[in-house]
């Protein structure tokens, strides 16, 4: 009230048309103002008048700009009363607002007190109400930089995933303000803006400078506050590869491949590093933008520390595995929709890992009993022997030879489709059918017993078939449950000086093993 500098009501407002233009005295200021006419006037709320204080409210800032009002701050930084507050000033704001209210009844001016309730900016972290203030701040403008960085979505040489999150990239923009970048923050990267304590000019500068650009006065302060820290984020694609300089690796990594983030700050960071990778360096930051969703409890509450919703994801690694856990996000990240947590489907991910691991037992103590006849791991799981598969026996494949590698071939050809396209749920569940249902329950009880077979040519041909599909299995898995297939694969013989599973080539689908016949064959002797 006190840094109140009109009344507004209702231009269509029978009540008040004559008074618009009149002034009325503000109590306990003894100030005069204005009753001006605005269409934000809600004639239906109190008296239909209402008080306008520009520079503590964003709305009235508006209304107080359109009509020339004054805007009088009548707060300092630390939450006091100003001088501009008359004998109100260095109170706290608290009792300022009870004082207020007992010199309006000691004057009779207070008609009644009612409660009413509405909306305030409180603190994030410890829920101090915070006051709107005007204060002179730096901003960025806007609508130049969004112009190219609406275009080239348009064009589609930057893909956002999934795609209905495009029109959303497209209302912000299409709509954006300019960007109040200043923050009065003690962290973040300081304004480059040096005050002239003389001339009051304002020098900008990439370095210190000694004095000021205008008048040459040595008196300059470099400006208190700080960057948003979005603006220092938006540079990210391409301060991290060198830029400003012209390093080899910009040269090499820019613009980036794939972007990957959570779809609430599509405007806040991916928008801006788009219009920024444009501004600096003319090219597009990345060629797809991957949103994921956001993990929920089982109540669909966002996860949230302070709440005490969330789970502590190291506690859940310890007891069910970290490729369990990741196994279980993959699951579920379908995308456009948030994923639901529940504790089931992590016991069910680590049963798959189980699963794989017994599987992988059972082939080496197995093996041990062939390795005692002479054969060695190296002449059926070797590299080169795998890459020769499959192997026939008499000259021929076995019918569940042909099932398998036809089988192999058409999910490495979904899994790599669906990676390619973000569809991680659908390469996490075609992987699992086919590790789990046509490997482990189907495949390795078909071979079974010709892995001891007399015929020792077929025990071998079936051995290296089975090495073959497990290690190509192995490489498909190992971008979802990392730690398992690395250390499983260490397990088969690899080429010297071969480090890594991720450094070996992702499978391809091979047409050659496709076998629709053997595919439709092997399914009618699973369904009797
Ligand atoms: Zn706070
Ligand atoms: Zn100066």
């Amino acid at each position: 009230m006190l840094g109140d500098t009109a009344v507004a009501v209702h231009p269509e407002d029978e009540r008040y048309k004559g008074l618009v233009g009149k002034k009325v005295l503000l109590p306990l200021m003894e100030r005069e103002i204005p009753i001006i006419a605005d269409a934000v006037v809600d004639r239906e709320f109190g008296t239909g008048a209402v008080k306008i204080t520009p520079a503590h409210d964003p709305n009235d800032f508006e209304v107080g700009r359109r009509h020339g009002l004054p805007e009088i701050d009548v707060m300092t930084d630390d939450g006091r009363m100003s001088a501009a507050a008359g004998a109100y000033a260095g109170l706290e704001r608290f009792d300022a607002r009870k004082r207020v209210v007992e010199d309006l009844k000691a004057q009779g001016l207070l008609e009644k007190v009612t409660e009413h309730a509405h909306a305030i900016g409180v603190c994030e972290r410890c829920h101090t109400v915070v006051e709107p203030r005007a204060l002179t701040q730096w901003f960025c403008k806007m609508k130049p930089l969004a112009e190219p960085a609406i275009s080239v979505v348009e064009k589609g040489e930057i893909k956002i995933v999934p795609p209905n999150r495009r029109e959303e990239y497209f209302h912000w923009m299409r709509n954006i303000r300019d960007w109040c970048i200043s923050r009065q923050l003690w962290w973040g990267h300081r304004i480059p803006a040096w005050h002239c304590a003389d001339c009051k000019f304002i020098t900008v500068g990439l370095e210190t400078p000694a004095k000021c650009a205008k008048c040459g006065s040595a008196t300059i302060e470099q400006d208190p506050d700080v960057l948003d820290t979005w603006f220092s984020s938006q540079l990210w694609p391409f301060v991290t590869l060198g830029w400003p300089e012209e390093t080899e690796d910009l040269r090499t990594y820019y613009p980036t491949s794939v972007l990957i983030t959570g779809y609430e700050i599509l405007f806040f960071w991916v928008a801006r590093m788009i219009m920024m990778g444009i501004h600096f360096t003319d090219k597009v930051p990345f060629r797809t933008v991957y949103l994921h969703s956001i993990v929920r409890t089982a109540e669909g509450l966002k996860m949230s520390k302070s709440k005490g919703t969330g789970i502590d994801p190291v506690e859940v690694n310890r007891k069910f595995g970290t490729d369990a856990m990741r196994f279980t996000l993959a699951s579920m990240a379908a995308p456009g929709s948030d994923l639901i947590w529940t504790g089931d489907r992590i016991e069910s991910s680590r049963n798959f890992a189980n699963k794989i691991w017994n599987a992988a037992r059972f082939l080496f103590l197995n093996l041990g009993k062939l390795e005692a006849g002479g054969a060695m791991l190296e002449e059926l799981a070797g590299p080169e022997i795998r890459t020769k598969a499959p192997h026939k026996y008499s000259a021929l494949l076995q019918l569940a030879d042909r099932w398998i590698f036809s089988r192999l071939s058409r999910v490495i050809g979904q899994t790599n489709d669906a990676l390619e396209n973000c569809r991680f749920h659908e390469a996490a569940h075609v992987v699992y059918h086919f590790f789990w249902g046509d490997f482990c329950d189907w495949y390795i009880e078909w071979v079974k017993p010709e892995l001891q077979d007399a015929d020792r040519e077929r025990a071998i041909a079936t051995w290296r078939n089975l090495f073959a599909v497990f290690e190509a299995a192995l490489r498909i898995l190992h971008p979802i449950m990392p730690f398992l297939t690395e250390e499983l694969w260490h397990q088969l013989p690899q080429t010297e000086g071969a480090k890594s599973i991720a450094l070996e080539a992702f499978p391809e689908a091979k047409l050659e093993w496709t076998d629709p016949a053997a595919e439709e064959e092997f399914k009618l002797l699973q369904e009797i």
